[in-house]
């Protein structure tokens, strides 16, 4: 008996001491994740639509580590060893799974454990890539997950609702001292996310021709949540004369299905443009698939509503939407 209760104070004391050194080291973990100047968390985020939900969350309590800098792509990001370094401090890291950004992964796979990586992939459902238009020649701009899957998630204003929650719950696990004020930033952010979502069901509903043609395949998300159909086309860069086949195979399903308007990227060069009126019978417009931001539109104030908006105003009259 003795011998038994002996035991029993021995596991009690065994627990004890083991919770008080998980406690210590959680302690010393998350103070050297905080900067003992100003008391910022460091949190780190993928690509500009991920960075802009940590920033909107976390607000004056990170300080955010962009690994996509203004200005460049977030597929080929390729981190810098000052990246490198400083993500191995970081509390966290949010980022998109699934070979997306191939080099962020390989970042993620050697971190500490002290970094919590969080694939916000997780919180949303997927899509399957479209096919680009038959007898369009080349490959589209637009990126594969390894699964096959399109990336684009955050076109739809609900997956960043989505992602916003997945990214709210981890800080506040991480930080609880400051979850209150995360929840709270996050419901500001959530109810800009919803206007906007509104938005576009209003504004898509009712299209003369709802058929979304473009170049680069970013916008199924989008297009399945406002009931459009997204058309990939092939043939027609910026920088390259268009093959003749293409514009004949984008000019049959012109006219077959009334479209309009054409959406790319960039900005074509005037006289390709020209070309594209005349042999195709439509006009070209901008559509910004918010993979990065450029540093002219950051400095201007611009931000994934800001931008989602003037993307849905282009759409609205390209597809002759009322
Ligand atoms: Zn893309």
């Amino acid at each position: 008996m003795v011998l038994i209760i002996d035991n029993l104070s021995f596991v009690n004391r065994f627990f004890a001491l083991a919770s008080l050194v998980i406690a210590l080291s959680a302690c010393a973990g998350s103070s050297s994740q905080v900067d003992a100047k100003n008391g910022q968390i460091t949190v780190a985020a993928s690509f500009y639509p991920i960075e802009e939900i940590v920033h909107r969350v976390g607000s004056s309590h990170v300080n955010v580590l962009d690994l996509t800098p203004a200005g460049q792509g977030a597929h080929d990001v390729q981190l810098t060893a000052k990246q490198l370094n400083a993500l191995t401090h970081a509390s966290a890291v949010f980022y998109l799974s699934d070979g997306f950004q191939p080099d962020v992964e390989k970042a993620v796979a050697s971190l500490p454990h002290s970094v919590a990586a969080v694939d916000v992939l997780q919180s949303v459902s997927l899509l399957d890539v479209v096919a680009q238009l038959d007898g369009t020649e080349g490959t589209t701009d637009g990126e594969v997950l390894a699964s096959g899957k399109d990336p684009h998630v955050w076109l739809d204003p609900a997956n960043m609702i989505a992602m916003t929650t997945a990214v709210t719950d981890s800080l506040s696990q991480l930080h609880p001292e400051f979850e209150s004020d995360f929840r709270q930033a996050a419901q500001s952010y959530i109810a800009e996310l919803q206007t906007l979502g509104t938005e576009i069901d209003t504004k898509l509903s009712t299209c003369e021709s709802p058929v979304l043609v473009t170049s680069h395949r970013a916008f199924a998300y989008l297009a399945k949540r406002a009931n459009i159909r997204q058309v990939a086309i092939a043939g027609v860069n910026p920088d390259a004369e268009p093959s003749t086949k293409s514009l004949e195979a984008i000019t049959a399903f012109a006219v077959t299905h009334k479209v309009s308007t054409i959406f790319f990227e960039t900005l074509l060069p005037a006289d390709l443009a020209k070309t594209l009126a005349d042999k195709v019978g439509a006009t070209a417009d901008l559509l910004d698939p918010i993979e990065g931001i450029s540093s002219e539109d950051l400095a201007a104030g611009a931000s994934y509503v800001s931008i989602q908006r003037d993307n849905l105003t282009r759409l609205a009259k390209g597809l002759r939407c009322s």
